[in-house]
This record gives C-alpha cells, sequence and structure tokens, in this order.
C-alpha cells in the first residue's frame, strides 16, 4: 500500500480508553480507491478455501476479499451470536478480555484458511482465532492483516503461522 493509503488511517487519541492512540481505518473505508486497492491486495496474498473474519472490523475486509477469491466467508464472533453449535476461544486483549466463537461445523476436513483483521496489535485476537480453526478442523495458510502495530509484537504470539500486513507502523 502506499504513502497516501496510509495518510487515509487516522490516529486517534484516548480511544477508547485513556493513554490509547487508536488507528481509525474509516476514512480508508470510505475511499473508492483505497478500500478497492486494500481488497485487491489482501486477497491476492495467499491461496485460500476459506476466509475468515473477525468481528467486527474484520467482517468489512473478509467479506469482499472472499468474494474476490471465490472463497467460502466464515465469521469468528464474539460469544453469544452464533445461533449454531460452537466452539470458543477465551484470550487477553490489548484492552480487557474477550471470548470468541466459530461454528463448529464450519469446514471442511483439511480446508485451507486465510484469517483476515483489519489491525493486529498485541496477537491475543488472532492466535485464539488461529486456534479455533485448527481446532475446528482446517489448516491455516496465514494471517492477513490491513496493518500490523509491530511495537506490541503480535507476531510472536503466532509462531510458525506466516502473517502478512499491508502497512506496518
Ligand atoms: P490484538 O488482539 O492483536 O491485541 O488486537 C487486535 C484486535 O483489536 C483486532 O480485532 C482489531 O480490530 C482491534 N484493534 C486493536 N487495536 C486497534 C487499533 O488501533 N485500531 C483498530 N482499527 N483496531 C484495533
Amino acid at each position: 500500500m502506499n504513502e497516501r493509503t496510509l495518510d487515509l488511517i487516522r490516529d486517534v487519541q484516548d480511544y477508547p480508553q485513556p493513554g490509547v492512540l487508536f488507528k481509525d481505518i474509516t476514512p480508508l473505508l470510505g475511499d473508492p480507491d483505497g478500500f478497492a486497492a486494500m481488497v485487491d491486495e489482501i486477497a491476492g496474498l495467499f491461496e485460500a478455501d476459506k476466509i475468515v473474519g473477525i468481528e467486527a472490523r474484520g467482517f468489512i475486509l473478509a467479506a469482499p476479499v472472499a468474494y474476490k477469491a471465490r472463497a467460502g466467508f466464515v465469521p469468528v464472533r464474539k460469544k453469544g451470536k452464533l445461533p449454531a453449535e460452537t466452539l470458543e476461544e477465551s484470550y487477553d486483549l490489548e484492552y480487557g478480555s474477550a471470548t470468541i466463537e466459530v461454528h463448529r461445523d464450519a469446514f471442511a476436513p483439511g480446508d485451507r484458511v486465510l484469517i483476515v483483521d483489519d489491525v493486529l496489535a498485541t496477537g491475543g485476537t488472532a492466535a485464539a482465532t488461529v486456534e479455533l480453526v485448527r481446532r475446528a478442523g482446517a489448516d491455516v495458510v496465514g494471517v492477513a492483516v490491513l496493518m500490523e502495530l509491530a511495537f506490541l509484537e503480535g507476531r510472536a504470539r503466532l509462531p510458525g503461522v506466516e502473517v502478512r500486513a499491508l502497512l506496518t507502523v
């Protein structure tokens, strides 16, 4: 991604709590060329049968990536949101803790799965999602994010997983 794209991601100080500098991707999502470039680039990174999107901003990227790649889309959601039988994982966040779920039957055995999210921060969300996908019987081919906050060392929580970021700060 180019410098202009980076300029479309806005820093919001003290969100969602004091001391946190939040990367707001909504100006980029609202830019026709920026949004298309982001989706095209992520869709070209990996070969996959299914694209997992992590609620909620991950859905915005993962769904068009799945469409473009002619792959299936699988939502990973916060606990209590999926209607059928689920697998769940709990993990620590940069701010707080969370439990996420996926439908137990979301994957065929051996499906090649790409996990997509907007931002890789501490890596807790992505690591829990990798665990869920593997427990559901599929293979994780990689994790793709729009932006990696490298100073939080999220990759360290994803040993053996190929992580690609379009932008790194
Ligand atoms: P992690 O689990 O890697 O610490 O946090 C990543 C998750 O929190 C992602 O689902 C991402 O959407 C959200 N997140 C954490 N920090 C930021 C941020 O600065 N900007 C955005 N857009 N999302 C963030």
